[in-house]
């Protein structure tokens, strides 16, 4: 599994994990991605999914600690793809002249909370 913090692409479909260059297209969500070919595979799913009046989180079906297992190194990757993409969007507020308290009360945080997570100064 690539680790996105060391990935020199671009971005990558926080779906499958391929990278901007090895996708066809490439949509953006707020702080995540997916490729063309995860929205091909979503389609046929839903398109062949029964109708559910009460969907069930993925961490509610029944699953084998296995699954469980395997399943940890993906959702943990997508956490550090949308924190290192959240720094992303707070510098490119900073670059726009936002202040770290604007950021801070936009995040739901104070403005040394904002500082201290997002400055990268100590
Ligand atoms: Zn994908």
């Amino acid at each position: 599994m690539p680790d996105v913090r060391t990935e020199p692409a671009i971005a990558s479909c926080s779906f499958c994990r391929k990278p901007n260059a090895e996708v066809e297209k490439l949509v953006a969500g707020p702080g995540v991605f997916i490729c063309d070919g995860c929205v091909a595979l979503a389609s046929q799913v839903i398109a062949g999914a029964p109708e559910s009046p009460s969907p069930v989180a993925p961490w509610d079906l029944e699953m084998t600690l296995d699954a469980v297992l395997a399943a940890l190194g993906p959702v943990a990757a997508a956490g550090v793809q949308v924190e290192r993409n959240l720094g992303l969007w707070v510098a490119k507020a900073r670059s726009l002249k936002g202040t770290w308290s604007q950021i801070g009360q936009a995040l739901g945080m104070t403005r040394q909370s904002a500082w201290e997570r997002f400055s990268g100064e100590e």
